[in-house]
Order: C-alpha cells, then structure tokens, then sequence
C-alpha cells in the first residue's frame, strides 16, 4: 500500500531531510548566496536512501512533494525568507520514470516523469507574473491576486475584507501596480525525440515544456537533454474548449548530455570483440561490404562513405583555429540512381544519423531560424534547424539543392565551422552543428548531359560544392553489359526479399530456396549494425597520428598535380582544399583499423578516392582543373568568356547590341561551338554582364566593365 502524507508531515520529514549531513553544506550555500543561489539540487537515489517511501510518494505526487519541500527549504534556511523563488531540483529520476515521448500516456500525468531528447525550439525569456497586485479606481485600495496559467485575472471585487469599497468589477476598474507585482523569468521550449531511437525512418515526436526562474535561458536548440518534471494536460482550443488534452511539461530541472557516443554503451566483451576485428585480414572490405549492400555497384562511393563514418581528426591549433575532422560527401546525380536509398541507409547506420530533405518545411529549414509564431506566444523562438539537431553525428540531406536561401547563405558556416549563427531581432545565437553532411542533389535540368561539363549542371553554388571532400557524380548511361549484371542483382534482391517472408521456405514449390538464400547472401551486411556501430562509436576514441611517409605520399602526391598546372596557358589543377580533404580521409582510414598511426595505406586510400572523383567532376578534355568545382568555371570557359563578352563589345550596335546568330557565327573561329556559345551567354546575362535590348539581341551592360 503506497503511503499518503498530509502536507504538515511532508514538510517535517523534508525538514528533516535537508538538516541530514548530505544536505547542510548545499543549504547553507542558499542560505549565504540568496537570491543568486536559490535552487537546491537533489539527485533522487539520495532520497530514496533516506527514505523509499518519501521518494515513491514523491514520483507519484511530484507537485504537493516538491512544494513541501521547497517549504521546508525556506524554513531551515531562514524563516524570514518568504519569497517563493526558492527551488528543489530533483534530477537523476530512476530508469522506470524514464518515458519516451512518443509512449507518454494519461496514466502519466501529474507524475514525475524524464524524458530525453533534443532541444528543438526555445523562446526568449520572458517576464511572466505570478503575483499581481492590483488598486481600486474609485477607493485606492489595494489587493494581490496570484497568477496561475496563461489567463490573466483580475480582482472580481473590491473586497470589504480587505478594507476596500465593496464594488464588484462592473462599477470600478482596477489598475495593475507592475513595480509592486512578482514577476518570475519563463521560457518555453520544444524537445524532440532523439533520432536514435527513430528506426526505420518515423517522424521524431515533440513535447512542449515550460521553464521557470533560474534555468531558464541556459539550454540552446540542439542541446542534448534529460528533462524532468511533471506532466500536465493543457485543454485544447481557445474559444470554445475542447474536450481534448495537449501534454505540457513544467520542467523542474534539466540534465545535460556531453558525449556524443556515451549512448553506444561499450562492454568489456565488446570491446574484445572491436579489437579482435580490427586485427582481421579484411576489416575495411568487411565495413565496405556492410553499406547498402542491395545496391549494386558504387565501390569508390561505399568506400568514401565508410570513411565519412569515421571521420578525420577535428584539431585546434595553437592560435585557436578550428580545423575541421568531418568528412563531408556529395552526390550529384540521375534520378533513380539510388542515392535516396543510400542516404536513408547512411542515416539509420551512423550514431545521430538524421535524415532530412532541403525542401523542408520546417521555419528552421537546416540551419536555423529565429520566427515569431504561435509557439513563442508573442516572443521570439529560436528553432533548430536539421544540422544543428545532428550535432556530432551524420546529416544526410536529400534534394540539398532545393534548400532555400536562407540555408544556402549559412550553410558555409556550418560546413566549414561546425556552427550556425543567428542574428535576428533580439536573438543572437551561436548554434553547435558540428556533423559531417552527406549531400544528394540532381543536376539542374532533371538529367546529365554529356555535351556540358558537369560543373555547370549542378545547382549549387561552387564555394558551396568546394567544400565537400567528395564529390561524386552518378549518371546512368544504357550500358547492356553493366545493366545487365545490374538488373538481375536487383531482381535478386527481390526474389531474396519474397523468400525471406515464408516462414518455411522450402515449401514454395518450383523454387529451390535454399540454394537461393546460399547464393545471395552477399546481401546480408557483413557486420551486424549494432557491432559496426559500437566499431565506429569506439573508433572515435582513438586520435590517429600521420606517419612521416604517409605525409610524404601525400606531398608528393599533391605536388605532383599542382606542377601539371605550372605552364602559362594551364589550369589550377587541385586547391589546398583537397590536401586537406586526403589529409582527413587518410585519418578516419586509420581510424577504421584502429590505429593510431597514419600509414601510406591510408595515404593511398585517401588518394584512391580523390583521384577518382577529380576525374570525374574537374576534368575537362582530359585537363584536370579544380576551377570547375572552385568557381564553376574552367580555365578554358574563362578564355572562351573573355573572347565573347569582346565580340558583343565589338559587334554591338549602339542601340540594338548584337544578334546571337552573328555571336555564334563570329566565334566559330575561336573554336567556340554554337552549344557553348549559347550557354555562355546565358551565363553572362544571369551574372548581369550582357542584357538583351530585344530578344535574341545583346549588348554589355557596363561598357567600363571591359576596361
Ligand atoms: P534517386 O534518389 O537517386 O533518384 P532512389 O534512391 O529513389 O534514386 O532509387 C530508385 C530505386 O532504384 C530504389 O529502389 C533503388 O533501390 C533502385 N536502384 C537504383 N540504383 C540501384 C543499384 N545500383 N542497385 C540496386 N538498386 C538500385
Ligand atoms: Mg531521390
């Protein structure tokens, strides 16, 4: 039988709690440092050693427990202490008190409950009153009332036991005293559920909670939190109510989480396990062939995404720069080419993996935002955004070049800094986003042409595209021989997923399932997710060193290239960004094994995917040049530019400009084909160089531009 209390014995055994010897040294702080000390933190294993009973009680009756309690504080501390702002915080709740948003339930309310999650949205901090004190119009009486709730309340009379005129509030109006009201700091937040609960690609829940006083203002959307408090129902609809509850949290305290991979628990046996595995002949094969292994082909594309979850080694130099470890990849691509697929698969196999689209809805968008809506109740919230919300872990982010403008312009920051700020009415805030980003986009015009360059058919801008360590382009081209051995590996996949759902396969009749099952079994991810999750959670514990020869073959690697783009008439063929991109994959391949040093194997890998991808995205007529990712211009282009926007100087007619059919006919000379001609000067006239006078005619807006 669980036991009941009157609220007098609460506060004598609390009383008599916060005078045990735990206690004292706590008390006596507030006691000193009142009213910048007002709240007392009490993790609950302390009470429930005190007394099993009293910790019981108070899950069950969070709101009458603690209020004793808080009682009883002011009481022991000194009993002149009258103000309300005095707080018991209890945290660390027993796992059973632990619920997931999404099973939150009426038997809960009015409970003690924790819930873990993300911080989602938080509002400004705002006054709220909670004790008015209000003067008769007519007789200049003067009377509190205590606030409770969003609805204000005013006196319904002048009370006569108050010494006032006994008018009700239809005869006499009431005038708020704001300096002699009690007002207390309120914040509202958001908290959603953390993603690694959400297999399978659900939508995270959200639970709204309230802040009061002193910790109010201390959490930022992205935060990793416990929260605990008590569940309330809010009744739905303003105007005519509802029978229908929402489920608030008034948050009695906030626990923060700080280690990203804390949530992978590790065992002893595990990590015996980990470190058997790394010893293996063929641990990176083996962690290859556990991503998306029902996608056929893609070997350089797996290779780099095993590394990603990896990841180099973040660094911060000594006059505090902060250089970077994520591994960020992007995937340009025909539809269908089952770059979803991989995202989706990426996002479920990464600690913190989210998945997300840049056509979001969300006000947040990926970054952040700050917006003034419903939410905030007239105040200003801060809500976080998809990269911030996969702070240390993997954002995988569909249709990336649907992102909105917002996004593109802060997005840099992020990719480069591992931080997101806002600036915006009375919010300004720096945002934690530090995630390595898996980017998918389309080209620009639904499909790869193989007449352009592949630089300018992807939609995002160059300093964006630049700054990912892999770009790789995937175009599906009718190939008999590779669609073949493409179409039947799918079929496959399907066969193998209809047999997997007899319960006795051998019982289908014509189909030999067994031998079937045997052949396909290269389907079947090499390792188990959870191991190669607690693989890679352990791996970050390690902070690989480069050997001085795998610096070497990355010197000399990048040296080498460099020097192809020494002539005059050359292109810059490789930035320093890509050293820094080899310097990071040959990290997280270390990591991979395990090692703490950086060997020329990993040096070589690293430059395995580098050469491969260069090949592909900044090439042109078997000329490596980087400015077609940098820039989004070729070397060649640039000449070709500089030779056409002087034919529209010279042809131009003063008022008409140039016919483009003259423009292509002048430039066939210069070996400039009339495709390309075409689509530079689309390009001219988007970047406001050239305008069009009439359609079809052209002319340079700035004559002293060419000067
Ligand atoms: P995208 O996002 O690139 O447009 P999707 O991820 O939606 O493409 O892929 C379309 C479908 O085609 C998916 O069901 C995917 O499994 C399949 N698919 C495409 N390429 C492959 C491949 N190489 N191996 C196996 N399945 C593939
Ligand atoms: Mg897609």
């Amino acid at each position: 039988m669980p036991k009941e209390y009157t609220p007098e014995d609460l506060v004598a055994i609390w009383e008599d709690f916060l005078g045990g010897q735990e206690m004292r040294h706590q008390v006596n702080e507030i006691a000193d440092f009142y009213p910048e000390v007002r709240s007392l933190y009490v993790d609950f294993s302390e009470i429930e050693k005190y007394d099993p009973d009293l910790a019981n009680y108070t899950l069950t009756h969070p709101g009458i427990s603690v209020q004793s309690a808080e009682e009883a504080m002011r009481r022991v501390v000194s009993h002149s202490l009258t103000s309300p702002y005095i707080h018991f915080r209890i945290r660390s709740l027993p796992r059973d008190s632990r619920i997931e948003i999404r099973k939150l339930r009426a038997k809960h309310l009015e409970t003690f409950v924790s819930v873990e999650g993300l911080m989602r949205k938080a509002t400004e901090v705002r006054p709220r009153v909670t004790v008015a004190e209000f003067e008769c119009m007519r007789c200049g009486a003067r009377m509190y009332v205590e606030q409770e709730g969003m609805q204000f309340r005013e006196p319904l009379e002048c009370s006569k036991d108050e010494g006032g005129c006994g008018r009700g509030s239809g005869s006499t109006r009431f005038k708020l005293l704001t300096d002699r009201s009690q007002f207390v700091d309120t914040q509202k937040v958001e908290i959603q559920e953390p993603p690694e609960g959400l297999r399978g690609g659900a939508q995270p829940e959200r639970l709204v909670g309230f802040v009061e006083d002193d910790i109010s203002g201390r959490v930022s959307p992205g935060d990793r939190v416990i929260i605990n408090g008590v569940l309330k129902s809010h009744q739905k609809g303003a105007q005519t109510k509802s029978t229908l509850f929402d489920l608030t949290l008034d948050i009695y305290s906030i626990e923060y989480e700080e280690h990203e991979y804390e949530e992978i628990a590790i065992t002893p046996e595990d990590e015996v396990a980990i470190r058997e595995f790394a010893k293996g002949p063929n641990t990176f094969d083996e962690i290859v062939a556990s991503i998306s292994p029902t996608i056929y082909g893609y070997t350089q594309e797996k290779e780099a995404l095993a590394l990603q979850l990896f990841g180099g080694v973040t660094k911060v130099t000594d006059d505090g720069t902060h250089i970077r470890g994520d591994i960020h990849i992007a995937m340009i691509g025909d539809p269908g080419t089952a770059k979803s697929q991989i995202l989706r698969y990426m996002s479920n196999l990464a600690p913190r993996g989210i998945y997300t689209s840049g056509k979001s809805s969300s006000a947040a968008g990926l970054t952040a935002a700050a917006v003034k809506d419903e939410f905030g109740e007239g105040r200003w919230t801060l809500e976080a955004g998809a990269l911030v919300l996969a702070d240390k872990g993997l954002a995988c982010i569909d249709e990336l070049d649907k992102m909105n403008d917002q996004d593109r312009s802060s997005i840099h920051e992020s990719l480069e800094q591992g931080t997101i700020s806002v600036a915006k009415a009375g919010i300004t805030a720096t945002l934690q986003s530090r995630c390595a980003v898996l980017g998918a986009a389309n080209p620009k015009y639904g499909r790869f042409d193989e007449n352009r360059s592949i630089a300018e058919q992807i939609d995002l801008p160059p300093a964006l595209l630049s700054r990912f360590d892999a770009i790789f382009t995937m175009t599906d081209r009718p190939d008999s021989e590779y669609d073949r051995s493409m179409a039947s590996h799918i079929l496959k996949v399907h066969r193998r997923g209809e047999i997997r759902l007899h319960e006795l396969p051998e019982d289908i009749p014509e189909v030999d399932a067994q031998s079937i099952m045997g052949e396909t079994e290269s389907f079947i991810p090499a390792m188990e997710v959870e191991f190669l999750r607690k693989y890679v959670a352990f791996s970050k514990r390690i902070i690989p060193v480069m050997a001085e020869d795998a610096m070497r073959t990355l010197e000399t690697y990048y040296v080498g290239i460099r020097k192809l783009g020494e002539g005059e008439e050359s292109s810059v063929p490789i930035t320093a960004r890509q050293l820094e991109a080899l310097i990071r994959l040959a990290e997280a391949s270390a990591r991979a094994r395990l090692s703490p040093i950086v060997r020329t194997e990993d040096a070589e890998k690293a430059i395995k995917i580098v050469e491969y991808y260069l090949n592909k995205v900044a090439s042109e007529g078997g000329r490596r040049d980087i400015d077609l990712i940098a820039t989004g211009t070729s070397r060649s282009q640039r000449e070709q530019i500089y030779v056409l926007r002087s034919l529209v100087q010279q042809l131009g007619d003063e008022r008409r400009g140039v016919s483009l059919e003259e423009l292509i006919q002048k430039a066939s000379p210069d070996n400039i084909s009339e495709e390309r001609v075409r689509s530079l000067i689309k390009r001219l006239s988007d970047a406001g160089e050239v305008y069009s006078p009439q359609p079809g005619y052209f002319k340079l807006a700035s004559e002293e531009r060419m000067a």
